[in-house]
């Protein structure tokens, strides 16, 4: 690659005009003074090949990934993470110098940094964990989860054959709950996840019972828009810790970042304020 060439990056889905990570990429290039630029990237899966092997052609030193392509670039990278196999999915692809196309998943690494810096007290191995949701984002907090030690997982899912699904993939330490009991996990859970769509603009409300919630219990919703879901807000006044998902798609950059341009970027009330706009 040419040396002088401003160094880019981007996102890659579609739809794509509503994400939020150019602004958040734009602004660490400002606060650290760095040359480069970050763009939203609208690619049709037929596609998908054909833009990415040209990206590092046009300056490009790699890019975030996001619906629906998740699972189809791990066909296309030369390299896999660890953490990204296990996931079955990449989020994040670095164009490197020798022309090989390193994918990794950092969605875990994001939801477990946003918990220990919103919930600093929190202790993986406190109790179970409940686990709303068998989607992609739910095997990246799964898969995290059990790295730093939760000691069960009880897991529920509108559609049942996919939790079970999960179970079979990660193990005995994932108890299955049908969705009609997803209320009862809450007695049980030191930590609870909402890894659905529900309560976020637009999708179906967050309607699952919340009256067995404990205080002190670390609540985390994916969801960020809203900020403050129906789950968090019943979860503060339940006397838990409430930890909202824009703190997770902050974490999730950092790593990607630090690849791109050569510094590892801090998550602060700046960078949130940023992205909120
Ligand atoms: P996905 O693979 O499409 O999974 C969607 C999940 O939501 C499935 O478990 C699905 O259940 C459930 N769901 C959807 N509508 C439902 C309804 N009406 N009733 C009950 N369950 C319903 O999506 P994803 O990629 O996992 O993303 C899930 C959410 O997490 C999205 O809101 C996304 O924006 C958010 N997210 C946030 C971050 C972050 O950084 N904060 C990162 C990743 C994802 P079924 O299996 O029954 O359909």
């Amino acid at each position: 690659m040419n040396e002088h060439r401003i160094p880019l990056a981007g996102v890659i889905g579609s739809p794509i005009a509503h994400s939020r990570s150019p602004r958040l990429h734009k602004h660490w290039l400002r606060v650290y003074g760095l040359p480069g630029d970050y763009v939203p990237l609208h690619v049709e899966p037929e596609d998908l090949v054909e833009v990415i092997r040209s990206l590092p052609k046009m300056g490009f030193v790699g890019v975030n990934i996001t619906i629906p392509h998740k699972v189809a670039v791990l066909e296309l990278a030369d390299l896999v993470t660890d953490r990204a196999t296990l996931i079955g999915a990449a989020n994040t692809l670095i164009f490197r110098k020798d022309g090989k196309i390193h994918a990794d998943n950092t969605d875990g690494y994001g939801f477990i940094a946003n918990l220990k810096q919103n919930a600093p007290g929190w202790n993986p191995a406190a109790g179970p964990a409940a686990v709303l949701g068998a989607g992609g984002a739910a095997r990246a907090v799964i898969a995290s989860l059990i790295e730093v030690g939760v000691p069960e997982i009880l897991l529920s899912n509108r559609t049942r054959p996919k939790s079970d699904a999960l179970k079979s993939e990660f193990g005995q330490r994932v108890r299955v709950v049908d969705w009609v009991q997803a209320g009862n996990m809450m007695e049980e859970a030191a930590t609870v996840v909402n890894t659905t769509s529900l309560g976020m603009v637009g999708a179906a409300e967050f309607r699952v019972p919340l009256d067995g919630l404990r205080p002190g219990t670390v609540v985390s919703d994916l969801v960020y828009a809203p900020l403050k879901t129906r789950l968090l807000v019943e979860a503060e006044a339940a006397g838990c810790v409430a930890v909202d998902g824009l703190g997770m798609l902050l974490h999730q950059a950092v790593p990607a970042f630090e690849r791109w341009f050569g510094i590892r970027p801090e998550v602060t009330q700046a960078t949130r304020d940023a992205v909120i706009g």
